[in-house]
This record gives structure tokens, C-alpha cells and sequence, in this order.
């Protein structure tokens, strides 16, 4: 993911950049000046920096071990706020920082809709699954006022490319008419990140996000509307929303929900994102900090820590009762559903 590199001229309130793809490809000049916009209204705090993108569907480099080759995000930056965002260090490709500017200054990639109806148009489109919600989330706050989201799926929809979203935020209940519009023609696949349903925990860790029982009831609205939608426990912070009985109320909720498939992975720190984690855990959470300089010598948490927690939740989903066969598809067949396709590290465990 990961490679925006910038060259700020605020002398001109303008900035230049080159784009390496969101997801660690290859090079686009943005040479177009950006207009930055104050956020009005729902986005009051916010600032918007609308840039026309060369290009839109990003290829994910062939070293990864994402379980997908192509990325869309519409939007750089998530006023979310989650202090554990693993994409805060793209910010700084930017020239802009990834603390409270990550939160604040969106980039918005204003073509994005015209550039995918081009892209999958173009005769070189070989109509591979796309995901969307890889790097930061499609429905954040500035979808409810920019639409690319929206856009985006009617496009993929009409084109009958597969693809899948990602997102923390009950706005995509907006979207149900395209994303069955989607689902009528092409594989479709939906997920909600919900880490916990503490409330406490919840406001702590990300303040932006709609309240995590209302994302569990949209899980259960997509599922219900024929729109297959898993839940991606994630991620899990040790200290904070990793009690098992946390964890259990998780995921019976997403059995209940009718969930497709349960997925989680434990926090990550990688450089850039641990330091801004750090920094809040010491103001917020000072008891915790020792554990955590325990726990994460590395970014990742140790190897047997991961799969314990992948057989911890395993053993939940079993004693909610499991989850629903695959089901049939609305023109009939039988397929399985994709994979939960993002997060680093993200591991399929249901
Ligand atoms: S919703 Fe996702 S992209 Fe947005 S801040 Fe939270 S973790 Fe980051």
C-alpha cells in the first residue's frame, strides 16, 4: 500500500505529487494543482484536498501476501480518528503527518468514478476482483458528501468486475440498492471491521467510527438484503479489547448477525503507527505501556500469539453455532464467498 511521495507549495495553497499507488505500485505525476476546501457541515474540522488521480485501480505488488491483486481507495487520510491505523504512515508520503493530520486533511480523489469507468472499460482490463477499504475506509466521513464510493460500485457493478469493500461505518447501508444491483451480476463481498462492542473501549480507540452495535446491525441488514457481509475482528489491542469474554460477545453477535465469515487479527505496530499508538497508550493508558514494549519487539505480535488468538476465535465461532452455509447467489448458483480481503496479516480463520 502505501506511496504517495509529496512535494507541499502551500506558499500557493497547492501541492504536487507523485503517486506510487496506494498499495506499493507503480508511478503516476499528479501534476494538477489540489484545491483545498474547509469541511462544511458533517465535515466541519475537516479539511479536503481534491486531487484528479491518474489513476484509480491500484495493482498490489506480486511480493505481497494479500489475498488480492487490485486496489481502489478513493479517499487518502480517514477522519475516523482509529488510534491504531495501520495507514497513518501513508500520510507522511504526503508531506503531511500521520497524527492529526491523517484525521483531519482527506485527500480526495476527485475522478475517481470517471477513472474506474475508463479503467475496467480499457481493452487491457482483464475484470480481476478489485478491493476497496484496503487502506483507508471507503464510507469515512467525506463519502456522505462525495459519493466516489457509491459511484465507484455502480461501476463495478454495471461492469459485472467482482470486488469487495471493507469499512467501519454503517453509512454503506446508503448503498444498498447498488451493491445489489452488484451482487445481481458479479461477485460481491462486503465486510464490517468491528474490533469490540465495548463502548468505552470503542470511544477510546475510534472516536470517528459509528457505534460498533449499529455496524453489527448492518451486518445483519447487507446479509438480510442478499448482500454477503462477514465481520473482521480487528484489530485486537492487547489490554484493551482482547478479554475473551470481549471477544465472545463479537462474535456471537456476528453469528447472530448472520455473518459469512468471521476473521481477526491481533494489533500490528508497524513503524510510524507505533509511535502515534505509543503516544496515546501513554497519555491514556500509562498501566499498559510496559506490556505493549513486551509484546512488540517487532511490529507483529509473536507468531504463537497469532495463532492462539486464530484458534481462540474458532473455538468461539463454533460455540455460537457456526456459520451459515454458503449461500446462493442471486442468479442462482453456488459459490464461495471471497475471502475478507484486507488488512496486513489478515487471516482467514472461519
Ligand atoms: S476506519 Fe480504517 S482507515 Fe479509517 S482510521 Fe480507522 S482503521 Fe484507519
Amino acid at each position: 500500500m502505501f506511496g504517495m511521495i509529496a512535494r507541499m507549495e502551500t506558499a500557493q495553497q497547492t501541492l504536487r505529487w507523485r503517486l506510487a499507488d496506494d498499495d506499493g505500485g507503480q508511478t503516476d505525476l499528479l501534476g494538477d494543482p489540489v484545491d483545498r476546501m474547509p469541511g462544511r457541515g458533517e465535515l466541519v474540522g475537516l479539511e479536503l484536498l481534491h486531487v484528479r488521480a491518474g489513476r484509480v485501480i491500484n495493482r498490489v505488488p506480486e511480493a505481497s501476501a494479500m489475498p488480492f491483486r487490485w486496489t481502489i481507495n478513493a479517499y487518502r487520510g480517514c477522519g475516523h480518528a482509529c488510534v491504531y491505523c495501520f495507514a497513518r504512515p501513508t500520510h507522511e508520503y504526503l508531506g503531511l503527518g500521520a497524527g492529526e493530520d491523517f484525521d483531519r486533511r482527506i485527500v480526495v480523489k476527485v475522478n475517481a468514478v470517471e477513472r474506474v469507468r475508463a479503467e475496467v472499460a480499457s481493452p487491457r482490463w482483464r475484470g480481476e476482483h478489485i478491493a476497496m477499504g484496503t487502506n483507508t475506509d471507503p464510507y469515512q466521513t467525506a463519502e456522505g458528501r462525495y459519493r466516489l464510493t457509491r459511484g465507484i460500485v455502480g461501476a463495478l457493478g454495471e461492469a459485472a468486475n467482482p470486488f469487495s469493500v471493507l469499512t467501519k461505518s454503517t453509512l454503506i447501508l446508503r448503498d444498498l440498492d447498488v451493491l445489489g444491483a452488484a451482487v445481481a451480476r458479479t461477485d460481491v463481498r462486503t465486510d464490517l471491521s468491528i474490533g469490540t462492542l465495548d463502548r468505552e473501549a470503542w470511544r477510546a480507540t475510534e472516536p470517528g467510527t459509528p457505534n460498533p452495535l449499529r455496524r453489527m446491525d448492518a451486518v445483519a441488514r447487507l446479509n438480510a438484503a442478499g448482500i454477503p457481509c462477514g465481520v473482521f475482528i480487528a484489530p485486537v489491542l492487547p489490554g484493551i479489547t482482547d478479554d475473551p469474554a470481549m471477544l465472545e460477545d463479537v462474535v456471537r453477535a456476528a453469528v447472530r448477525a448472520g455473518a459469512v465469515g468471521i476473521s481477526s487479527i491481533l494489533l500490528h505496530l508497524r513503524p510510524g503507527v507505533r509511535e502515534h499508538y505509543m503516544e496515546w497508550l501513554r497519555e491514556t493508558r500509562p498501566e499498559l505501556v510496559a506490556d505493549y514494549v513486551r509484546r512488540y519487539p517487532r511490529s507483529h505480535a509473536p507468531q504463537d500469539a497469532r495463532r492462539d488468538h486464530e484458534a481462540l476465535i474458532r473455538r468461539m465461532i463454533r460455540r455460537a453455532g457456526g456459520l451459515p452455509a454458503t449461500p446462493a447467489t442471486p442468479r442462482g448458483t453456488r459459490r464461495p464467498a471471497r475471502p475478507a480481503p484486507q488488512g496486513e496479516q489478515l487471516r482467514l480463520i472461519a
